[in-house]
């Protein structure tokens, strides 16, 4: 709790409002939690929480709980995450890779390209760039027409991390779901994660649903085109390299 006192402000979780501090230290094991001035509600209820409902709080999408990982936490993990949820990403597309050809194996046997795995993980890093890039801009675009404070890249980035615990629900699903409804599955998860992206987003720009809506599609719109161009060519090319060696 301490580590909250190092913020220079914070929001309230409620309406968004600027307050002074979360909480008033009177003594080593007394303290109160601080109101808002605006909604006069408890300031960061949060504080007092264990990690752990913090979380079914995120699972749930509630905007307060993303309010306070972005603007009253000292949330450090975030390279972390990232390269977990980028990992388990890359796995799941490289054994939908490895179906698609026809190699139905997830075990790594270097019986083909050993390097499709890290292959696979640039594309995807690549992927998750252009899509945070995407979001920044359009972010940008909105705080400047508005005359807002501009959010930093690193804000957006944080948010969008965050928000793609989903990703965490496919590993389940590639261990025991094996079968035609997989798919459907993957889907479901995949509109759960635009669901929080959507939910995390709008905690950035003040609940702005329609401008919320229309910036994580677009950005989506975008990753997919650069995921269909890298895809094609990677494809063509492997495809090449295989009838080459084959003699073909
Ligand atoms: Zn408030």
């Amino acid at each position: 709790m301490d580590k909250l006192l190092q913020h220079s402000s914070y929001i309230c979780i409620n309406c968004g409002s600027k307050v002074e501090n979360l909480f008033r230290k009177y003594s080593p094991t007394v303290l109160k939690l601080t109101n808002c001035e605006k909604c006069h509600r408890v300031a960061d209820k949060y504080v007092e929480y264990d990690v752990i409902i913090i979380i079914i709080d995120l699972i749930l999408l509630q905007q307060r709980a993303y309010r306070h990982i972005l603007f009253n936490s000292n949330y450090k993990n975030l390279w972390k995450l990232s390269v977990i949820i980028l990992l388990i990403d890359t796995y799941i597309d490289w054994s939908s890779y490895n179906k698609y050809y026809g190699f139905k194996k997830i075990q790594y046997d270097g019986d083909y390209d050993n390097f499709d795995f890290y292959k696979i993980g640039i594309k995807n890093s690549i992927r998750t760039l252009v899509f945070v890039i995407t979001v920044y801009l359009h972010t940008i675009l909105y705080c400047k027409t508005l005359k807002r404070k501009v959010v930093s890249f690193k804000e957006v980035w944080k948010i969008l991390s965050v928000s793609s615990f989903g990703t965490f629900f496919f590993l389940p699903v590639l261990i025991w779901d094996i079968g035609v409804h997989q798919e459907i599955h993957k889907f479901i998860i995949l509109v759960y994660i635009i669901l929080s992206q959507l939910t995390a987003y709008m905690v950035i720009v003040d609940g702005a649903k329609i401008w919320s809506i229309y910036t994580i599609l677009m950005s989506y719109t975008f990753k997919t085109i650069i995921f269909n161009y890298y895809y094609d060519h990677a494809t063509s090319v492997i495809m090449l390299s295989d009838s080459i060696s084959l003699g073909y």
